[in-house]
């Protein structure tokens, strides 16, 4: 354990909208039963992305005893979402994230030049992309 920075989500006041999910790079917040909530501990760095999308004013970040973050269980989540966001899409016509292939149904996505191609990429995707 120790004492660090951490996401907290005021469930009184969430609404359950799902902006936050997809600015957190991690994939630490997920929506459970109507509310957002931080899946693992370990997979939130305390930074706060979430913070600034969520019309609830529901996250915060505090200071508290918590596991330590961890890149290798970010790293983990991140194979286990890919897979089974191959095995849940679907053949259709919309547009996929080039990364992790979740389509924009299901996520926001945006159009970037990477090297020669055109290329769409989800929020969540894109900080990993920008900052390698
Ligand atoms: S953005 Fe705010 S209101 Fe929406 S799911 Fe996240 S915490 Fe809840």
């Amino acid at each position: 354990m120790v004492k660090r920075m951490i996401v907290h989500i005021d469930e009184e006041k969430c609404n359950g909208c799902g902006k936050c999910v997809s600015p957190c790079a991690e994939g630490a917040i997920q929506i459970i039963d109507g509310k957002a909530k931080v899946v693992s501990e370990e997979l939130c760095d305390g930074m706060g992305f979430c913070i600034g999308v969520c019309p609830q004013d529901a996250i915060s970040i505090e200071e508290r005893q918590t596991v330590d973050f961890s890149p290798e269980a970010v790293a983990a989540a991140k194979v286990k979402r890919d897979e089974e966001a191959k095995e849940t899409k679907h053949e259709d016509t919309s547009i996929h994230c080039f990364q992790c292939g979740l389509s924009e149904n299901e996520r926001y996505l945006m159009p970037l030049r990477h090297g020669k191609e055109s290329i769409w990429v989800c929020t969540r995707c894109l900080p990993a992309l920008i900052h390698g």
